[in-house]
């Protein structure tokens, strides 16, 4: 294979993963970014590679919680009214996701993308010399109530029948591994094999500063779109000027729709917006994430302190943030832990970049045969990443991809 020059354009996670993996493989990269790496949705994320999740974010019923979504802004699940019609038809696509036939074939899907997805990332922190960032101590489904207990079991069987290690444990069983965790808790789900990083927007960096050693590079512009000849993207267009390229990597999370349009494929990508609040002092020690999917939230245990982070709102990526869905975190944070402090903790808004099945988009451009879109993680984007990355490699090169990528092109829709 000849080394070619790569572009990448998103500088996140998924992005950084594609631009480390091409590299690895010989090419000469060049990420281009409008900001600097790291700060989108990769930023402030739970850090959990939740290899459990192979059931996509609308499960079956889902349907009956639209009207409550639509009357409680501050719900796990909301949705804003003004946005409604714009997103009728990615709504409607995500309810479909959730009929039994569709969650079955989406679940197959994801099995083999997170399949290999941790030990991806073993050899990529070691080349950046971030091995201690990552932690395998497994994770926590904790629930208040035995309806959400008894509820969630359905779905912990879908996971066991896609290969994943799960286990329903006691409230003392909780406790023993987590103190922290209120004794009034219904009880939950243990999933050792799931790993965490100490920090999701270190990752990016740390890989961002390995892909520039190596002769990588990193530049701030606004892509506009791609001179194309003869089926071929031959150049980036930005806002300055027109960066030539051999190929091209659309990583550009919830931005990509456009672009991915200017490469011949109308995708109906959108965003689930979700919020974190981070505790400096939680008062509290955990040693390994807790989920709560009643109230839609991961509490990660960082470097800078304890994350709740998660909940989903359908609102697109212009209107202003409603800082009250993180302030409600803090209270729900308490029900789990009784002595959580929750004083001088820092607030952020991320775009998850989403389709609504939950799966990625992960192919060829229809329009251009040098170019690869690689975006739409949603809620497993860090997850992803190193898996991604080495997908893309496969692609540029020509090589066949050690998975079935139909389920992910883009034409799919
Ligand atoms: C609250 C919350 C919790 C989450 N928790 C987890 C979790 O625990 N585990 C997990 O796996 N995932 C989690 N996710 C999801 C994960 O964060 C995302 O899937 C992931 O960060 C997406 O990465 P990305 O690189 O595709 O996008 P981004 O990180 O958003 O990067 C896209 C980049 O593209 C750049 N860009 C866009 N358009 C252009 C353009 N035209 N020109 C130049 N640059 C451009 C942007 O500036 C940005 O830097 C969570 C998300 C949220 C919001």
């Amino acid at each position: 294979m000849e080394p070619r020059h790569v572009a990448v354009i998103g500088a996140g996670i998924i992005g950084i993963c594609c631009a480390r993996a091409l590299q690895r493989d010989g090419h000469r990269v060049t990420l281009i970014d409008r900001g600097h790496p790291g700060e989108g949705a990769s930023f402030g994320n739970s850090s959990v590679l939740a290899t459990e999740s192979v059931i996509p974010v609308a499960t079956p019923g889902i349907w009956r919680k639209v009207p409550k979504m639509l009357l409680d802004p501050l719900g796990p699940l909301s949705l804003r009214w003004r946005y409604l019609p714009h997103l009728t038809p990615w709504l409607l696509r995500f309810l479909a996701a959730s009929r039994p036939e569709a969650v079955e074939r989406i679940s197959l899907a994801l099995e083999s993308l997170l399949d290999d997805s941790i030990p991806a990332y073993g050899q990529l922190l070691k080349d950046a010399a971030a091995e201690d960032l990552l932690v395998r101590r497994g994770w926590i489904g904790a629930y208040t109530t035995r309806a959400a207990l008894e509820d969630y079991r359905r779905l912990a069987e879908l996971q066991r029948r896609r290969g994943v290690e799960v286990a329903e444990i006691s409230v003392a069983e909780m406790r023993q591994m987590e103190p922290a965790l209120s004794p009034g808790l219904a009880g939950g789900f243990y999933y050792p094999q799931v790993a965490h990083t100490l920090d999701p927007y270190r990752v990016v960096l740390a890989v961002a500063e390995l892909v520039q050693r190596e002769g990588g590079r990193i530049l701030r512009r606004d892509v506009t779109g791609f001179r194309v000849a003869d089926g071929k993207v031959e150049a980036v267009e930005t806002t300055e000027d027109s960066l030539p390229c051999d190929a091209v990597v659309v990583a550009a999370g919830a931005w990509s729709k456009d672009l991915a349009k200017r490469l011949g494929v109308k995708v109906p990508l959108d965003t689930e917006r979700g919020y974190h609040l981070t505790l400096p002092t939680p008062g509290i020690a955990l040693s390994r994430p807790v989920y709560s999917t009643e109230f839609g939230m991961a509490c990660t245990p960082l470097t800078g302190g304890l994350r709740l982070g998660g909940t989903v709102e359908l609102g697109g990526r212009v209107a202003a943030p409603n800082w009250q869905r993180a302030q409600v975190l803090a209270s729900r944070g308490r029900q789990l832990f009784p002595d959580l402090d929750t004083r001088d903790a820092s607030r952020w808004m991320g775009f998850r970049p989403s389709l609504p099945d939950s799966l990625p988009v992960l192919g060829p451009a229809p329009a251009a045969g040098n170019a690869v879109l690689a975006f739409g993680h949603g809620h497993l984007g860090l997850t992803l990443g190193a898996r991604t990355g080495r997908l893309v490699a496969d692609l540029v090169a020509g090589r066949p991809a050690p998975i079935d990528l139909a389920p992910f092109a883009a034409t799919r829709f």
